[in-house]
């Protein structure tokens, strides 16, 4: 993890708090959190969940894998660290985005536990909630959209989750969901629905 390089700098309070921000959009920031293996459906879901919160005229942002990684994060590749500092930056960002009252939806492997625990503790309680999509190696192996898959057995990528690197799940995720079991449509309306029902989409 990157040390605090910068000394003499001070945090500087706004004049608008969070609450004010949450009243003018009437809802309230928070950070979902996508885990699981590639090709379990992460992005698939985060997009349909973006659009259908629109439609409820509520403001989302999806924070997607492999775009971060082609801006913000393209100093960094697959290592241990590199996947930590990669999940670490995220976690900065989404909190940036829910302290702005946006739901900043976050679709990234985020294989490793530690990591993934030292975003929601850099949160407060209710502001992170992780959402385990869940698929087995098997079936992600078989939809491969990208041909990850293939090229990882063939030995053409190194340190592949679930090939050759490890896939650690959440143990006690908010939301589980298993996508062999429902559609992406189906996936995206039990998420719409915890927020619903938990008074995210209202101030
Ligand atoms: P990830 O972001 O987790 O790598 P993607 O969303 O990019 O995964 O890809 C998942 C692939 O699986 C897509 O091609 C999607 O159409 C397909 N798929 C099939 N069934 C489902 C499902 N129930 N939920 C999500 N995606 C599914």
């Amino acid at each position: 993890m990157e040390e605090q390089k910068a000394t003499n700098i001070t945090w500087h309070e706004g004049t608008v708090s969070r609450e004010e921000r949450q009243q003018l959009l009437n809802q309230k920031g928070v950070t979902v959190w996508m885990t699981g293996l590639s090709a379990s459906g992460k992005s698939t879901i985060a997009c349909i969940l973006e659009q259908m919160l629109l439609h409820k005229k509520k403001h989302a942002y999806r924070l997607d894998g492999d775009n971060i990684r082609m801006g913000l994060n393209k100093n960094l590749g697959f290592s241990a660290e590199d996947r930590a500092e990669n999940i670490r930056r995220i976690g900065e960002v989404a909190k940036l985005f829910a302290d702005a009252g946006v739901i900043a939806i976050t679709s990234f492997i985020s294989p490793y536990k530690k990591d993934r625990d030292a975003v929601r503790a850099g949160m407060k309680p209710g502001e992170f909630i992780e959402v385990y999509v869940h698929v087995s190696l098997e079936t992600a192996e078989k939809r491969d959209p990208k041909g990850l898959y293939k090229k990882a057995r063939a030995g053409q990528l190194k340190g592949f989750t679930g090939i050759d690197d490890p896939y650690e799940a959440p143990e006690k995720p908010e939301i589980l969901i298993e996508t062999e079991k429902h559609k992406p449509d189906e996936a995206a309306k039990v998420i719409l629905e915890y927020l619903q029902g938990r008074g995210y989409l209202q101030a």
